[in-house]
């Protein structure tokens, strides 16, 4: 872990936060400032900072992402209706927190491109 992460701290439980789903290497909980009805971020457990450091070896946290963020979409009753899995990599996408997060976003229409 590493103590100067923001979201390291969230899956310690050092920082609070409303959880959706956890598992052994996953974690879901609700962005702080939802920028739609449904707005969870997932993270892996491990410490990453983003999609640009991910190599063979988090190929399992990849897929049980992947599999948590769908999970995530069917709680909150967006999987019908659509959703949108997000990554922010570095200063132009605007990547605010450098731990690995996926935002899934749903519950009203979105446009393409984004901002
Ligand atoms: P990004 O800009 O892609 O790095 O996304 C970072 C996201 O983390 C933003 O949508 C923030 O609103 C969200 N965020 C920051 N701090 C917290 C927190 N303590 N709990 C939940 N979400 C947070
Ligand atoms: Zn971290």
């Amino acid at each position: 872990m590493a103590t100067d992460c923001l979201f390291c701290r969230v899956v310690s439980g050092e920082v609070p936060s409303e959880k959706v789903i956890e598992t052994e290497t996953v974690v879901a909980f609700r962005d702080i400032n939802p920028q739609a009805p449904t707005h969870v971020l997932v993270i892996p457990k491990r410490h990453v900072a983003s999609a640009a450091e991910l190599g063979e070896e988090h190929a399992d946290e990849l897929t049980e992402i992947f599999r948590v963020c769908n999970a995530v979409a069917k709680a909150d009753g967006v999987d019908a209706s659509g959703y949108r899995i997000v990554t922010n990599v570095g200063r132009n996408a605007g990547q605010s927190v450098f731990h690995l997060h996926f935002h899934v976003l749903g519950g009203r229409p979105m446009t393409w491109p984004p901002g």
